[in-house]
């Protein structure tokens, strides 16, 4: 009986197995095909400073469109499109998309926003990445001190080269962003040791700050390092007022999450921008 089982678990398993690889083999080419036929577009969340309510930036996340299947999450095809190497060429579309939108705000009139742009791990190992962030701000006109990379921590933390290409990229004048800080279980040594500007308080910090005391501790510490070491800070998912509250009772902190808007498509984040301007 025992043999049986285990025979047929083998086979489910092999057939599970079948399956997840057909999917992600399809899932590849869909990819594949999707870059060459544009099925991807930006939307921007706004930032905003939690003292003043005044939009400063923006991040931009990318999002899928398949003909087919309809919109895909970024939490499905991002980590596929590392593996495969796609976030490569994707991340490029990404980048020259979201800096020519940028300008072209800036050009219509908007008040010059901050753009956060994320930026992973193979791109940073792509030896030509800093040659085509020079080619897309020489193409898009903007100005590299609006424009910022979110890196993830574990990244930050990982790859051996980062500090001359970090170097590098902070010599063109654009800012680096530790995302998700405080989930990537690493040293804190790599933060004296990279030329960063901003930690990014992520979002399992913020969600229970008003509810649980160890939170609110950990958010408010991440604060502090932050600011006594002369860094920016600021944090994601705010999806309350109780959020807002906790976090700007220590004075300036800026903050982006769901409380002040979701990520939005062109049209409406030029909407937010015009109503938020006229409210300041
Ligand atoms: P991330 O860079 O940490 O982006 C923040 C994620 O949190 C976004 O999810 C955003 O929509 C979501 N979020 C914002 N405010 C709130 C909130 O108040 N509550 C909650 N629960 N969530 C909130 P999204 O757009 O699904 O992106 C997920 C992840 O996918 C991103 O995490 C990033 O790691 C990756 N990603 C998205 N766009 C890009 C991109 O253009 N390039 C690369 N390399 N990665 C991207
Ligand atoms: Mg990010
Ligand atoms: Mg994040
Ligand atoms: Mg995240």
């Amino acid at each position: 009986f025992v043999k049986e089982r285990g025979k047929n678990d083998f086979m489910i398993f092999n057939q599970l197995m079948e399956h997840q690889s057909l999917e992600r083999r399809l899932l590849e080419n869909a990819l594949r095909q999707g870059i060459n036929e544009q099925q991807f577009y930006l939307e921007y969340q706004p930032k905003i400073n939690m003292s003043t309510n005044e939009l400063i930036g923006m991040e931009a996340l990318v999002r899928w469109k398949h003909p087919d299947l309809g919109i895909i999450p970024p939490g499905k095809f991002i980590p596929l499109a590392e593996e495969t190497g796609l976030i490569v060429p994707l991340g490029e579309w990404i980048l020259r998309e979201s800096c020519r939108q940028s300008s072209a705000w800036q050009d219509q009139g908007y008040p010059p926003l901050h753009l956060s742009v994320n930026v992973s791990v193979s791109q940073l190992e792509d030896i030509y990445f800093v040659d085509k962030v020079k080619t897309i701000l020489h193409e898009t006109g903007l100005d590299p001190k609006w424009l910022e990379f979110e890196i993830t921590e574990s990244v930050l933390a990982s790859v051996k080269s980062t500090v001359s290409i970090l170097k590098e990229i902070r010599n063109l004048g654009i800012h680096i962003s530790v995302d998700d800080f405080g989930t990537g279980y690493s040293s804190l040594s790599y933060i004296k040791d990279l030329p960063i500007d901003t930690l990014k308080v992520d979002q399992s910090f913020v969600k229970d700050i008003h509810t649980n005391k160890e939170s609110k501790e950990i958010a408010k510490a991440i604060i502090n390092l932050a600011k006594s070491i002369g860094l920016n800070v600021i944090a994601e998912g705010i999806e309350l007022k109780e959020h807002v509250d906790e976090l700007s009772k220590d004075g300036y902190i800026l903050g982006q999450g769901y409380f002040f808007s979701r990520p939005l498509k062109v049209g409406a984040f030029e909407d937010f921008m015009t109503t938020n301007h006229a409210a300041s």
